[in-house]
């Protein structure tokens, strides 16, 4: 077995991390973690700490860690048939079965299910899925795709222009054409407007019309969204906001993409965010909860006007121009029939909403008061808390304050782990589906206790 010191050295020697301060890490600057094992909502690392891991990985661990049904259906697809592709029509019972669990769950007009292997690359298939659409429908010149600011739809060249978020974007020549990035439904965050919830709702709505016209709605193809925006803060969109917007983009005959990487099989408490927000998609992207992350598998599923054209290309052009070597790989479509049986017998959909609930007001009731603490927000097992110097200005910290990875860090000594969210002073918790009252406490308490300690 390798010691510690080994480990160290091999890792800051070898390892190129994402989303990691290179230089730090590389230099010994910075703390690392090697993870050792995970059992319901605890991982345990190599050095025995055990940590209540309250950001589910990253809000995709939705079952917890340690299921056994899961590993066991992973270890026995592998030994039957560990890879086959699913070109021209090949496919495995793992694959086929899992297709039919993704629509018998999803909203009613959906149609097919394409499997792929994260997020990022979901909407990469979306991006071209649409382009496919608008050219088979003979309007060549229907191709921008509108995101919103804040919104994170991944990390590629196409998907980490879609993302709205200045961190994903500098220095890599990001957003590139045609994406386009409207208001971000975060009225918290714009005091300066000076408006009501319902005016602000209103002014996205504006701002998303002037853009149309702007552009010329025959350029414009898909509007881009995640029920309740997640990286950028963890945002429940304001009262009627996804009504409005729907409305516009009927109007214009845009497509509607709702990323619901983050949101599908039980976060917000309801299986999809699109049924629950009352959003009407033409594609679905899915990943994270699709298997718990026990392997890695995405989804986009497509409505049944797109697949209608999208069977008329094949037909006109003959098969479809695109596909993974890992597309609907058999183990991670095995993992994510175990998966999705298991949040059914366990009654994660359910406990997310009820149990969500019960956190979300126990972090209000514990933490609403406090003098830099400017809202506190979330839906299902989803809960934010966003830090102001001032509350009454609503004026918002610097970041070389750095008072969210401070906080991230203060809650570490609790033995709880959150999220620094990217973009402003905002914790954010996503814990696994199953959490119980009790651990809700242990998460509250602790953070109760870092900002004590960050605040004085
Ligand atoms: N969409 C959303 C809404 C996400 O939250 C994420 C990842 N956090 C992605 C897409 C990208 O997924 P991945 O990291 O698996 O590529």
């Amino acid at each position: 077995m390798l010691t510690n010191d080994q480990l160290d050295r091999w890792d800051r020697d070898n390892f190129f991390h994402p989303s990691t301060h290179l230089g730090q890490h590389a230099r010994g600057e910075s703390p690392s973690r090697i993870v050792t094992g995970g059992s319901g909502v605890y991982i345990e690392d190599r050095d025995g700490t055990k940590l209540l891991d309250a950001f589910a990985g990253l809000y995709c661990v939705n079952v917890g860690y340690g299921r056994s049904e899961i590993a066991d259906a992973i270890a026995e697809q592998a030994k039957q048939l560990a890879y086959y592709h699913a070109y021209v029509g090949h496919g495995t019972e793992a694959s086929i079965t899992l297709a039919k669990m993704v629509l018998d769950r999803a909203p009613e007009n959906m149609s097919k299910v394409y499997f792929g292997l994260g997020g990022s690359d979901a909407n990469e298939t979306n991006v071209k899925m649409v382009w496919y659409y608008n050219n088979i429908l003979g309007r060549p010149e229907k191709k921008k795709i509108i995101s919103r600011w804040r919104g994170y739809h991944g990390s590629g060249i196409m998907t980490g222009s879609l993302t709205g978020l200045a961190g994903f974007h500098n220095k890599f020549d990001l957003p590139r054409a045609p994406i386009l990035h409207t208001e971000a439904p975060y009225y918290f965050r714009r005091a300066d407007l000076d408006m009501s919830e319902a005016d602000f709702v209103a002014h996205c709505v504006a701002e998303l019309e002037a853009m149309i016209e702007r552009e010329g709605a025959d350029t414009i193809a898909a509007f881009i969204g995640e029920p309740v925006l997640g990286t950028g803060g963890l945002v429940p969109p304001p009262a009627g906001y996804w009504q409005a917007i729907q409305r516009v983009l009927k109007k214009h005959d845009i497509l509607l993409i709702v990323d619901e990487v983050v949101t599908a099989f039980g976060r917000l408490g309801a299986m999809f965010g699109s049924d629950k927000h009352g959003l009407e998609a033409d594609i679905i992207t899915i990943a994270k909860g699709l298997t718990s992350a026990y392997a890695p598998l995405s989804g986009s599923i497509f409505s049944k006007r797109m697949w209608e054209v999208l069977e008329r290309g094949t037909d006109e052009n003959g098969p479809i121009g695109h596909g993974w070597t890992y597309s609907a790989h058999p183990i991670g479509t095995a993992a994510g029939v175990a998966n999705l049986k298991l949040i059914d017998s366990l009654g994660l959909v359910e406990n997310a909403g009820k149990t969500g609930a019960y956190f979300n007001a126990a972090m209000a009731d514990a933490l609403s008061g406090h003098a830099h603490v400017g809202d506190v927000r979330g839906e299902g097992m989803m809960c934010a808390v966003e830090f102001v110097k001032d509350k009454a200005s609503r004026a918002f910290f610097e970041t070389s304050d750095k008072v969210g990875p401070k906080l991230a860090t203060a809650l570490l000594g609790q033995g709880v782990i959150a999220r620094a969210m990217p973009q402003g002073d905002i914790i954010g918790f996503a814990p696994p589906l199953c959490l119980t009252e009790a651990e809700a406490d242990i998460v509250v308490d602790g953070f109760k206790a870092a900002v004590g300690e960050v605040f004085g």
